[in-house]
């Protein structure tokens, strides 16, 4: 039995198959390294002493992507992580986007039908709720138009595998949608590797501390939350790859209710922007330089997840405090050096 990894050398991927691993699974990656480096296998194979399989291939590539099924013939379940995902860049590049995160999970689903392999994991995101009316958000808070190219690939995956999983009952499918990662494994080893200027929050605080970046721009005070910052549910990284491991493990010994499923992965609890950088300061006992600029355009003001659903049926809750996930990036920032990546 395999699972193949899709995107496995990424942010999430990596934590993924090293929860993989050591919950004894094999794995093999699929990726085609343009968002990420080939040096993440060190650092899974440190952790948990094994080297997963490793294939370089462009998913959107249909008979590349046969080969891997041709090859790995034990392949039993697959975890779709390769995407595109800067929000920003993807009003700029729409046709990429769509072009690869959708002919991405079209391939996949097409190989899972030619060599039958039933049970598959997609990586959405709560970014298909937008700015939901009720709050917390529940897997039944109906879903909103997205405001980037970006997030309506995520809500557009989910209908592509709704429709399939309707079409071919045999098939078994959860979409994990993913509250805002952050952290790094506890290890150092493995951690987020942002592109260029980070866009997300927890890179540029750590890359500020770092001296990479002059200060920290908070996108906004003036949103209707208690501070002014906007609200978001901070998930550790590893809890979020365990979550993939009960979800696996789900489909695999059957327990699934319907043959779609979907759940919320976070942690319930809302933190503001200015409350988060406290929280990184008392941590790490670092100062965060920070300004008060302009809204950020697209950002939504507050959401976070409603977990009764995925803790009663995955058996999976998050378990980190926020001031350890916080600690692990810094830790793993310190790791990379002022090294401007
Ligand atoms: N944010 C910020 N400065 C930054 C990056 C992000 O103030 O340089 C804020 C952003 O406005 C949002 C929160 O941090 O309220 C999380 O942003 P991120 O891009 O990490 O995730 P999002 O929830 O927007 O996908």
């Amino acid at each position: 039995m395999r699972i193949l990894v899709t995107g496995g050398t990424g942010f999430i991927g990596s934590h993924t198959v090293v929860e993989l691993q050591q919950a004894g699974y094999n794995v093999v990656i699929a990726d085609n390294l343009i968002n990420s480096n080939i040096e993440v296998l060190d650092g899974i194979e440190n952790i948990t002493g094994v080297r997963p399989a490793f294939e370089k291939v462009d998913l959107t590539d249909i008979t590349a992507t046969k080969e891997i099924f041709k090859k790995h013939k034990d392949i039993t379940a697959i975890i779709h992580f390769a995407a595109l995902k800067a929000v920003g860049e993807s009003v700029g590049k729409p046709l990429e986007y769509y072009g690869n995160n959708i002919n991405s999970i079209i391939n996949m689903l097409t190989c899972m039908r030619e060599f039958d392999v039933r049970n598959f994991v997609f990586s959405s995101s709560c970014t298909v709720y937008g700015q939901a009316d009720v709050l917390p958000v529940t897997e039944q808070t109906p879903k909103k138009k997205a405001e980037s190219p970006y997030g309506n690939t995520k809500a557009i995956c989910e209908d592509i595998m709704n429709d399939f999983a309707f079409a071919e009952n045999q098939f078994k499918m959860i979409a994990l949608r993913y509250f805002n990662p952050i952290g790094a494994h506890p290890s150092s080893q493995i951690g987020e590797l942002p592109n260029g200027t980070p866009n997300n929050l927890i890179p540029y605080i750590t890359q500020t501390v770092a001296g990479i970046r002059k200060e920290l721009s908070v996108f906004g005070n003036d949103y209707n939350t208690p501070d002014g910052t906007p609200i978001r549910d901070y998930i550790d990284i590893v809890d979020l790859a365990k979550a993939h491991v009960t979800a696996i493990q789900r489909l695999i010994d059957n327990k699934n209710k319907s043959n779609i499923e979907y759940f919320n992965i976070g942690t319930g609890t809302g933190v503001s922007v200015l409350e988060l950088i406290e929280t990184f300061e008392k941590a790490t006992g670092r100062k965060v330089p920070y300004k008060i600029t302009a809204r950020r355009a697209g950002d939504i003001e507050k959401i976070w997840a409603d977990t009764t659903f995925a803790n009663r049926e995955l058996g999976w809750k998050a378990e980190v405090p926020l001031s350890e996930s916080l600690l692990n990036a810094w830790k793993w920032q310190e790791k990379l050096g002022s090294l401007k990546l």
